[in-house]
């Protein structure tokens, strides 16, 4: 992706663990790189379509003079945040803050800290099969858009399923949809049980009937084993009510573990299936 550059942005302010340099301040130099697409602006000659640099420097200039940081991470992470929020075009940002006047007793040229943060593209298998299914999955996808850290790229159409899993219960409606996302998979897990709650999800039985089922599918090309998350879903090679949905939104996106395509995973449970 194409980059911008900003290098030795200059700024007083007051960030530090002793209560001099929160009183009397220090200088900072914030350098970052911008990852964002240019060729749209490249073509046009014009402003509208990129970001500008200038906006930027005083975005993160009154940020680091506004807000106070004990540490220098929390000042990193938090612009970064923001940068994000603030500017949509920017898919993800690397950001370095320096402390050149570090009070640590010792000659210092500088010390800093970098970090990179960026959207991130995840999948998440929504169910319901009781009330107003249509309304519980269109309020999710509502929900999910609702929270400024998650933005809906695409929503797969609603079909009608079996319950799976031996549970005597009532059809299921079911979709997909594709997210950004500044979360990290453990804080978005949290989010989709928020929206689950607010649907008055309750969980009785598992596979039981439900309001509303938030699974995460996948979260870039990360394998995740934890206690609460497993990810890739552990089940959605199995359910078509998954790969339907999969397979219209995102036919060519690659399952980590398989290696292998929606679609592909689709045709072959569709051939075990016969
Ligand atoms: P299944 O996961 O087989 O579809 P379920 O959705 O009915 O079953 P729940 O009762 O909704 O199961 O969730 C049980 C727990 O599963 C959650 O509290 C969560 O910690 C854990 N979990 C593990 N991996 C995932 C994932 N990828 N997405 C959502 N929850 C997950
Ligand atoms: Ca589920
Ligand atoms: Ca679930």
């Amino acid at each position: 992706m194409d980059t911008i550059h900003i290098y030795g942005l200059d700024i007083y302010a007051r960030h530090g663990v002793f209560p001099e340099e929160n009183r009397l301040g220090q200088r900072f130099f914030v350098n970052a790189v911008l990852h964002t697409d240019m060729s749209r602006a490249g073509r046009t000659d014009d402003l509208e379509h990129t970001t500008n640099y200038g906006e930027i420097c005083h975005f993160i200039t009154d940020f680091l003079q506004t807000c106070t940081f004990r540490l220098l991470e929390a000042a990193a992470e938090q612009t970064a945040h923001d940068i994000l929020l603030g500017f949509p075009l920017i898919q993800k940002v690397e950001l370095e803050i320096q402390k050149p006047s570090a009070p640590i007793g010792l000659p210092l040229q500088t010390v800093s800290v970098r970090i990179t943060r960026g959207w991130k593209r995840a999948y998440i298998a929504l169910g319901s099969n009781l009330g107003d299914k249509e309304r519980f999955l269109r309020e999710a996808v509502e929900g999910l858009n609702a929270c400024p850290e998650i933005r809906v790229k695409r929503c797969s159409s609603f079909l009608t399923t079996a319950p799976y899993g031996g549970v005597e219960q009532d059809d299921f409606l079911n979709g997909a949809v594709e997210i950004e996302t500044l979360l990290t998979p453990d804080a978005l897990l949290d989010e989709l049980h928020r929206l689950e709650q607010a649907a008055n999800r309750t969980r009785e039985i598992h596979w039981g009937p439900r309001t509303l089922d938030l699974d995460i599918l996948l979260y870039e090309d990360e394998i995740i084993q934890t206690e609460r998350l497993t990810v890739p879903h552990a089940d959605m090679t199995n359910r078509d009510f998954v790969l339907v949905p999969m397979a219209e939104i995102a036919p060519h996106t690659i399952h980590p573990v398989c290696r292998k395509t929606m679609s592909q995973l689709l045709d072959e449970l569709r051939n075990r299936s016969c």
